[in-house]
């Protein structure tokens, strides 16, 4: 069922709560694919109902991002809600997200100067606002998250730590393509042979895990051979990072140790596209 208004998604939330209905909350900014899907049917396991939020949040893109082009397509992402067996889809505008006037938001003071946070100043804290406002508005038991934004996924749970929320954070694994390409609502943006070039990450990060396994923990090494296989495809433009880090705090790390996090940012054409691996 969608779900237009914040008034009407917070009544059908309390009275839920009320009736002793667990619900799983998955926010998404839509143009839905099978990571999202896997999220959903995650929530749909451990919960009585599903709701998933579609909201394209202007406060987590910079000036120069694609806020605009940013890909949509309502009808398609309700029946994709529909055939997995949603329960309810929230989809608020802009103005009542953000009225005129709003003025407060969420900031953290650890962990998002790194990473995506370094590049995309602003972003994490449009996003701790936006989900801090849709767990007001949904009254989730349970949250999830794709780690696919594996900074995302830990900041988010921080935030629910630092402010005693009663929310479960629950972090799914990373969904790819059968080639190894990692889903996002951005592949749309790449051409035949960007793609192509797309494929340069998940190669990069394959190929670093692989030679951990072989017993490299050098991380300057691992991120040489990274850089290498990511510079030799013709449309990776600017790589942003390539960083090993600690899978809790995101602290880097010189001696690469199972479990920890390699997380890779790039450009291909003029797409940004993020990946990352567990070691
Ligand atoms: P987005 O619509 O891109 O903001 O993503 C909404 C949620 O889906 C976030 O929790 C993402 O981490 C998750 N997600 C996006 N792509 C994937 C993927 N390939 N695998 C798993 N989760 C994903």
């Amino acid at each position: 069922m969608l779900i237009t208004d914040i008034k009407s998604m917070k009544e059908i939330s309390e009275k839920l709560r009320k009736e002793g209905k667990s619900i799983g909350f998955v926010p998404t900014m839509g143009y839905l694919h099978e990571g999202h899907i896997s999220l959903m049917e995650c929530s749909k396991k451990e919960n009585d109902i599903t709701v998933v939020s579609i909201f394209v949040n202007p406060t987590q893109f910079g000036k120069n991002e694609d806020l605009d082009k940013y890909p949509r397509d309502l009808e398609r992402d309700l029946k994709i809600c529909k055939e997995v067996g949603v329960n309810y889809v929230f989809y608020p505008s802009v103005e009542q997200m953000y009225p005129a006037g709003y003025s407060t938001y969420v900031i953290m003071e650890s962990l998002v100067d790194r990473l995506c946070g370094a590049f995309r100043p602003g972003h994490f804290k449009g996003v701790l606002t936006v989900v801090n406002k849709l767990f007001n508005i949904v009254k989730p038991d349970r949250a999830y998250f794709g780690k696919k934004d594996y900074q995302q996924y830990v900041v988010i749970k921080k935030m629910v730590k630092d402010l005693n929320m009663d929310i479960q954070i629950i972090g799914c694994p990373l969904i790819r393509e059968k080639d190894g390409l990692a889903l996002s609502s951005r592949n749309k943006y790449l051409s035949k042979e960007e793609r192509e070039s797309a494929l340069s990450l998940s190669k990069a990060l394959f190929k670093a895990k692989q030679l951990f396994e072989k017993g490299e923990t050098d991380v300057s090494k691992l991120k040489e051979e990274m850089e290498k296989i990511m510079r030799s495809y013709p449309h990776v433009k600017e790589i942003q990072y390539i960083e090993i880090v600690n899978p809790e705090n995101l602290e880097p790390k010189e001696k690469a140790e199972k479990g920890d996090i390699i997380l890779v940012a790039a450009f291909v054409g003029s797409t940004r596209l993020i990946d990352n691996i567990q070691l």
